[in-house]
């Protein structure tokens, strides 16, 4: 059994739209994996139980409901990751 939080799979599921609906935003993986634990961040938590090897449920209903919050937090994580770019820092 393992616990997963399900807005992990709603963000990088519109990660990609949303990122390719925005002019000029770096597509590296390290800009892309900033932005979406920076969205994740502004997200509530919604922890599921997963059976290992098996694949939970999708609650429909949460998605509609979160699907705003996801894309508008996206879309501020965006602005946030491609003011201060830090995948040159290392
Ligand atoms: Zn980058």
């Amino acid at each position: 059994m393992q616990l997963k939080n399900y807005m992990e799979d709603l963000v990088f599921e519109q990660l990609d739209r949303v990122i390719n609906s925005h002019q000029g935003v770096c597509k590296c993986e390290k800009c892309k994996y900033d932005i979406a634990a920076l969205a994740l961040n502004y997200l509530p938590p919604r922890y599921v139980v997963s059976d290992r090897g098996e694949t939970y449920t999708r609650i429909k209903s949460l998605e509609q409901q979160f699907l705003v919050d996801i894309m508008s937090s996206i879309t501020l994580a965006i602005t946030i990751v491609n003011g201060r770019p830090k995948h040159n820092a290392e």
